[in-house]
């Protein structure tokens, strides 16, 4: 596999990007020998710098739910260019786009929109606060919201007093969520909540029932909202709020990455309850009212609506799983498979410090799978069975060569040095 061009542009860009990269892409992060830029994605596949074809199952990180480039979105965004994108108001597709998904998620009855998904977590954060005038919020430990000073899961630039309202408690125990609105008292503004549990290196868990329900009852109980942030698992559960599923409403629901399968535009949505409180506060982004993006949110949704896309992805999902979960076995290996088939965690047993999950990553990229060893994968709707044959192939290669090289193996030292700092 040629990385010359990678190697080129990472020493380019170490001279005039700090740390090289930052964020999920930082060079911490991934494997060794993983590429850092890509020219072109098209449909389940990206193609780095160097002309290496993988199939993704990334998916930008989410926001490729369709397939790269699909057409009619495509289609959708070059009609709107030639007419109006970010200007000095919005366009009208903003009121048709507020309508339709009001129309889809059945807890909202209004929806502002924005850039990133933490663009719509901040915005939930703050009207759970101007709601009522109270300051507590309570997130799950270890839980993604984004990398805002409130949430960034790492402490540089942030101060204790960014988190001094925060109070933590574990997912999925309704006693730690009761305990922690105890806390709070009568200064509880909001509870946010994942649609399920998907923090990086660890296994995901679903929502028991019981934990969501006592979620709604405790913000009913202290008048406060309650906030799931769909920004990640949003359109790859069902077409409408993931907590829909189990039957539990919340006020606010926070949704990005999908909204325009790869266009920006994120979006938060609430009900009534919530509405006054939308109103009062001030946020906006000059690119917030970008007509272009709410064009192929359209389409998206749209898509959503009217194809059998969730299907689709679900059983493509399914066979990778299955597929992955007896090539394992037959080579000896003990897989977890965690959380939804449509947003799979793939981590391997005995492997503490991720040596095997990253070595079989670093193996079915040499094969032209790109996938990854700490982070939930995504499917996309473009997959086909061709797509998940040729994907086997390459994984069955990758346990072979693991198994080959199990006892000389060594954990990435990236990793080792971030888990010291
Ligand atoms: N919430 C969740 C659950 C996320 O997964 C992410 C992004 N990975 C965010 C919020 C933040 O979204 P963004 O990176 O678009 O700001």
């Amino acid at each position: 596999m040629k990385n010359s061009q990678d190697s080129a542009l990472r020493e380019r860009a170490a001279r005039v990007i700090p740390g090289g990269m930052y964020g999920h892409q930082s060079t911490a992060l991934m494997p060794d020998g993983f590429p850092q830029f890509f020219t072109k994605a098209e449909g389940t596949r990206i193609t780095d710098a160097d002309g290496n074809e993988y199939i993704d199952y990334m998916c930008a990180y989410g926001p490729n739910l369709f397939g790269y480039n699909h057409p009619d979105i495509a289609r959708a965004i070059s009609a709107q260019q030639l007419k109006v994108d970010a200007a000095t108001g919005p366009s009208p597709l903003i009121v048709d786009l507020a309508e339709a998904m009001v129309g889809m998620v059945t807890h909202a009855d209004w929806a502002m929109f924005c850039k990133n998904g933490g663009d719509a977590t901040m915005m939930a954060l703050m009207i759970a606060r101007a709601y009522r005038g109270k300051r507590k919020v309570l997130v799950a430990k270890k839980a993604y919201h984004g990398a805002m000073p409130w949430n960034t899961p790492r402490p540089a630039g942030v101060l204790p007093e960014d988190r001094a309202h925060l109070i933590y408690f574990d997912y999925n125990d309704p006693q730690a969520l009761e305990d922690a609105a105890k806390e709070a008292g009568d200064d509880l503004a909001g509870i946010f909540a994942a649609p399920f549990r998907h923090d990086t290196f660890a296994d995901q868990s679903m929502p028991d029932r019981e934990y969501a329900q006592a979620a709604r009852r405790i913000a009913d109980k202290y008048d406060a909202l309650l906030i799931v942030d769909d920004v990640r698992a949003g359109f790859r559960i069902c077409r409408d709020c993931s907590w829909e599923a189990i039957g539990v409403r919340p006020d606010l629901s926070a949704w990005g990455k999908t909204l325009g399968n790869g266009q920006p535009i994120s979006a938060l949505l609430g009900n009534d309850r919530a509405r006054a409180a939308a109103s009062k506060i001030f946020v906006t982004g000059s690119f917030w009212f970008a007509a272009v993006p709410m064009a192929a949110a359209l389409e998206t949704m749209r898509l959503i609506r009217e194809t059998e896309y969730l299907e689709h992805m679900t059983m493509i999902g399914e066979s990778f799983r299955q597929g992955l979960a007896s090539q394992a076995a037959d080579s000896g290996f003990g897989l977890r498979q965690t959380g939804p088939v449509t947003l799979p965690m793939v981590l391997f047993e005995d492997d503490p410090d991720f040596r095997i999950g990253y070595a079989f990553c670093q193996a079915a990229l040499q094969r032209g799978v790109y996938l990854s060893p700490y982070h939930n994968m995504f499917m996309n709707a473009a997959m086909t069975c061709s797509d998940i044959a040729q994907t086997l192939e390459a994984t069955g290669a990758a346990f072979e060569d693991i198994k080959r090289s199990r006892a000389s193996l060594k954990p990435s030292a990236a990793l080792t040095a971030l888990a010291d700092a």
